[in-house]
């Protein structure tokens, strides 16, 4: 089960493991109240935190949501360091490529930043993309080129979801998109060959 918070122009994730939950990202500073909100409505414990990448649209309540929950904080590691830098919060574990965390598998996905990577629910076929692109009016783009640190790199990362298995895609901005989404990351790579940008 998974729980979508929206906070002005960025989502993060809550999964329902059974018996204790999972977040994704954090968002900007106000998503705190509402990440705690709705920890206390579901009545299960936090138990971990993944962020997808350092932008302060993503850790902005990293540190309420660890001071408020305990949860662990799970990150890849080359994002380690501007995590910790940006929010002051210690990253427990670690992670790299192939990796599954709470029946997540990490794909290491450099370019929007060097630490970028999504998140597989291998069971339900959910991806959490972070950043790697957003959603806008039911199509796919990548995110504006000027927030990347190598969009030429994003676009290759991209390229590379059309060899992964996934049903539904979640990113951070915009609205997931439950039906046709390996269709539409098609069209938006065929995109790229037209020599279209966003
Ligand atoms: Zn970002
Ligand atoms: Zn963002």
């Amino acid at each position: 089960m998974i729980h979508r918070i929206k906070d002005e122009f960025v989502n993060v994730y809550i999964i329902d493991r059974g018996d204790h939950l999972v977040l994704i990202d954090t968002g900007i500073e106000s998503t705190c109240e509402k990440i705690l909100k709705k920890i206390e409505e579901l009545g299960k414990p936090l138990k971990t935190v993944i962020i997808t990448h350092y932008h302060l649209d993503h850790t902005g309540s990293l540190k309420c949501v660890k001071d408020g929950t305990g949860a662990k904080v799970v990150a890849h590691e080359e994002e380690v360091k501007a995590i910790e830098e940006k929010t002051g919060v210690r990253v427990d574990v670690p992670v790299k490529d192939g990796d599954v965390v709470e029946g997540l598998k990490v794909f290491h996905m450099p370019g929007h930043t060097r630490g970028s990577i999504c998140l597989l629910d291998e069971e339900s076929g959910a991806l959490f993309v972070g950043d790697l692109m957003v959603e806008r009016d039911g199509k796919l783009y990548e995110v504006p080129q000027q927030y990347s640190e190598d969009p030429m790199m994003n676009r290759e990362r991209i390229k590379e979801l059309l060899n992964i298995e996934f049903k539904a895609i979640y990113p951070a901005h915009g609205e997931p998109v439950l039906e046709n989404a390996k269709e539409k990351v098609k069209e938006l790579v065929e995109s790229f060959s037209k020599g279209e940008t966003n």
